[in-house]
């Protein structure tokens, strides 16, 4: 599945270098380039931590019925 972001939302944690999602990510999954937020898809176990760290209504998380714990 992978986590989603919604770039529409993201506000890149209001302009942080280590937004929290790409910090909080376990296993280096999420990453920035050209300044937005990229999941990469095979890395994300669908562990939904960036989703609960975003300060920024669900820009980034997993689909409820995807997330693993
Ligand atoms: S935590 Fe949320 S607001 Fe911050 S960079 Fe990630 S998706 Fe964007
Ligand atoms: S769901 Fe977990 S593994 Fe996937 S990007 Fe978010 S924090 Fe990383």
């Amino acid at each position: 599945m992978a986590a989603q972001v919604d770039y529409n939302k993201c506000t890149m944690c209001g302009g942080l270098t280590q937004p929290r999602c790409v910090e909080i990510c376990p296993d280096e999954a999420v990453r920035v380039q050209d300044g937005r937020i990229v999941v990469t898809e095979f890395l994300c176990e669908d562990c939904n931590e960036c989703g609960i760290v975003c300060p920024d209504d669900r820009a980034i998380w997993v689909p409820v019925s995807a997330v693993t714990f």
